[in-house]
């Protein structure tokens, strides 16, 4: 692969290094990073760009560590600003240290046709396909060739890489995975995932059943205390009403509806506004 260092501003530590197969097919970039303590898609992202191989039609980019400053200080968010990167996209040329980088990776994304942004979202949760899927037909169809069951219709947030390519014409998604806390990686699903990214690159036929879900709703705590979610629920995801999802202070605490659970809050005491689970609706 071609390998290339991109400088945003030569006094920070404010570059990418960006990986290139060129290649007659359809272009292709795969993003992770962003946000800099995302180390599950960023290991994901690293295992994937040294399997890139010339039998692949796709002309590939690889971008593994976009963020460079978040990700030297372990952070979500830039320590150059403390600007959220995924939230300022298409940046600005002459802008702030974080809009500048946000501007340079833009240009790149829109020189591909399809744009694919890891990302990682929590301890417990569960590897999905964030996308615009419900009103537009060409990202229906590259989540079809991904392999991964569980897609979410995305809320469109402005400011995000994937909201503001596909306002541009773009196709692109999002992939997010578990992670934890200070670059925390949880290895056997990062390199599932790398499985189903190269499996994509290489034209292989998806295995496994999609189901199409609505926007994730956030269930938040009512009061302070000790949480502990159920183990049960953690092995089958698909719950209905009522369903236990765990303790708070010694109450049960149940399902708001049937769904998907994507994610559950782990082992702590949790503060009055909290997450405590995110589901999402499976239509039947
Ligand atoms: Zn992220």
């Amino acid at each position: 692969m071609l390998e290339e260092k991109v400088f945003i501003d030569e006094m920070y530590h404010n570059y990418f290094e960006i990986y290139r197969k060129p290649g007659e097919g359809h272009r292709v970039l795969i993003i992770s990073g962003i946000h800099g303590d995302e180390h599950s898609s960023i290991y994901t992202n690293m295992l994937l760009k040294d399997h890139i191989n010339d039998h692949m039609d796709y002309d590939i980019t690889i971008i593994p560590i976009a963020n460079m400053g978040a990700f030297l200080y372990r952070s979500r968010v830039s320590p150059y600003g403390g600007e959220d990167l995924n939230r300022i996209f298409p940046g600005k040329k002459n802008g702030s240290i974080c809009e500048r980088l946000a501007d340079k990776i833009f240009s790149i994304a829109m020189d591909n046709d399809i744009i694919i942004d890891l990302h990682s979202c929590g301890f417990l949760c569960h590897p999905y396909i964030l996308a615009l899927y419900k009103h537009h037909k060409n990202i229906e169809n590259l989540t079809k060739m991904i392999d991964l069951q569980y897609v979410i219709e995305s809320r469109g947030t402005g400011g995000q890489l994937m909201t503001e390519v596909v306002k541009r014409g773009k196709n692109s998604i999002i992939i997010e995975m578990p992670s934890g806390f200070g670059g925390y990686i949880q290895k056997r699903v990062s390199e599932n995932i790398f499985h189903v990214l190269l499996d994509f690159l290489e034209n292989k036929k998806p295995e496994n059943k999609k189901f199409y879900l609505s926007q994730m709703e956030k269930v938040r705590s009512e009061e302070f205390g000790l949480f502990f979610p159920e183990n049960k629920i953690l092995k089958n995801r698909l719950v209905k009403k009522d369903q236990r999802i765990g303790i708070l202070n010694n109450k049960v605490i149940k399902s708001k509806r049937d769904g998907f659970l994507i994610s559950v809050h782990f082992p702590s005491y949790v503060f009055k506004g909290e997450v405590l689970y995110e589901i999402a609706q499976v239509p039947s």
